[in-house]
């Protein structure tokens, strides 16, 4: 049976170009509500850009092609619309903001996301469930963003704003990178937590082993600009057991 709701996300032949180098090549994909898709690919073949050209980073040009939310294009939109209607990207590498404690950090990214200020209360509130759910000494919350944070804790900073913001349609660029058992497991809980809702996940990973814990919906390998094959969990398997030669000379890409 046809579907009735548009996809939250769909990527049509987008080609996306920084510094008038062509970085996607013609990237096709479409996520639907409440789907966990994963892409997984060699290093430097786009899968970063594909999440900024979604969050409408202003360094990658659009060439042609389009992205749409809900059916609708969002290409002039500024990332901020963007973000306050539900897309969510977790960076590859989260810098440090000077002087910005998390809890200030989030407080500001739920009232830009959401064009509407907690009152103060309720946000402790929150926040203190957020990090309790996730087992986090709310001590975390007063430290400066980033600042000296080990590899973990960065992770576990974009984790507790991953569950504070709840937002539609997550973009987890290499979250599980750098991440212990504990983390992993964390990050894991929150996607599957969310995995009855209508909440979508683009997961950008190297490693079978956080896809283990996840019921994923597609599999996409990413080589050289593009999604060059699609398929169930078991194609990360076979990545892991693999690598991608095989991909390479299956397609002669
Ligand atoms: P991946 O995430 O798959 O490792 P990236 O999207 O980070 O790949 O990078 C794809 C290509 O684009 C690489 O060749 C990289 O050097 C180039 N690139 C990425 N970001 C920039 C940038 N800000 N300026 C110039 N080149 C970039
Ligand atoms: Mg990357």
């Amino acid at each position: 049976m046809e579907k009735l709701m548009p996809p939250i996300l769909q990527i049509n032949k987008l080609h996306v170009s920084i510094e008038n180098k062509e970085i996607l090549k013609g990237v096709d994909l479409v996520i639907n509500e409440g789907e966990s898709h994963v892409i997984m690919g060699p290093n430097g073949s786009g899968k970063s850009t594909l999440s900024y050209a979604v969050l409408g980073h202003p360094r990658y040009k659009i060439d042609s092609g389009d992205i749409l939310l809900n059916g609708e294009s969002i290409l002039d939109w500024p990332t901020e619309k963007r973000a306050r209607h539900g897309i969510f990207l977790s960076f590859q590498h989260p810098t440090a903001i000077p002087g910005v404690t998390v809890n200030n950090f989030l407080r500001s990214a739920l009232k830009s996301s959401q064009e509407k200020e907690l009152p103060i209360r309720e946000f402790r509130k929150k926040l203190l469930n957020a990090l309790d759910s996730l087992g986090m000494d709310s001590k975390f919350a007063g430290r400066y963003i980033n600042d000296g944070f080990s590899g973990g804790e960065k992770k576990r900073a974009e984790i507790l704003q991953l569950a504070l913001l709840q937002p539609r349609l997550a973009i987890l660029d290499e979250i599980d990178s750098g991440l212990d058992i504990d983390g992993l497991r964390l990050i894991a809980d929150r996607i599957e937590g969310d995995s009855d809702s209508k909440r979508s996940f683009l997961l950008i990973t190297h490693y079978q082993r956080l896809i283990e814990y996840l019921n994923i919906d597609r599999v996409h390998i990413f080589i050289n600009g593009r999604i060059v094959k699609s398929g169930d969990k078991s194609l990360s398997e076979r990545l892991e057991k693999d690598g991608y030669n095989w991909v390479e000379k299956e397609l002669c890409v």
